[in-house]
């Protein structure tokens, strides 16, 4: 049986389209987050950023993403050492503390349907800029919950 990419290959050493096929598009990253000034702690929100699709978890454009006018952050690999802001689910964060990926990932079922049947995307969770009227309302410990 052949060791997937994932757990013999380093981030850093990985092709442009193995580090792209990591992303499991659980739309978790797209979510508003608040940063406590004193801890510089991030709490993630209910708040979805306005170009993503709530059902599928997708972005509307997400070849042109960075044209949103949101705070849409690329993932690179000089930046692996600050991953731990982003949801514990995430296959970057994950592979980055040294973690395999969850067995719901797409990558070893083959579609999104067991990530979202297992609650582990934001589908369907979330609200948009426009409902809200106190952003502390809508802070969550963890994007799942
Ligand atoms: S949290 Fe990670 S795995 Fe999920 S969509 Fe964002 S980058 Fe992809
Ligand atoms: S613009 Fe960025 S943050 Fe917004 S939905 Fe697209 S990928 Fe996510």
């Amino acid at each position: 049986m052949t060791t997937p990419f994932w757990e013999n290959t380093s981030l850093d050493s990985m092709t442009e389209e193995q580090w792209e096929s990591l992303c499991d598009g659980c739309g978790k990253c797209c979510l508003h987050k608040l940063m406590d000034e004193d801890s510089d702690e991030v709490y993630y929100t209910n708040v979805a950023c306005s170009w993503l699709n709530s059902k599928t978890c997708s972005c509307k454009d997400y070849l042109n993403r960075f044209e949103s006018g949101e705070e849409c952050l690329k993932l690179t690999r000089d930046k692996i050492d600050e991953f731990h802001w982003l949801p514990d689910t995430c296959a970057y964060r994950l592979l980055a503390e040294g973690k395999t990926l969850p067995e719901w990932h797409p990558l070893i079922t083959g579609s999104k349907s067991e990530m979202h049947a297992a609650g582990e995307s934001v589908r369907n969770k979330v609200v948009y800029e426009i409902d809200v009227v106190d952003w502390e309302d809508h802070i969550q410990n963890h994007p799942n919950r």
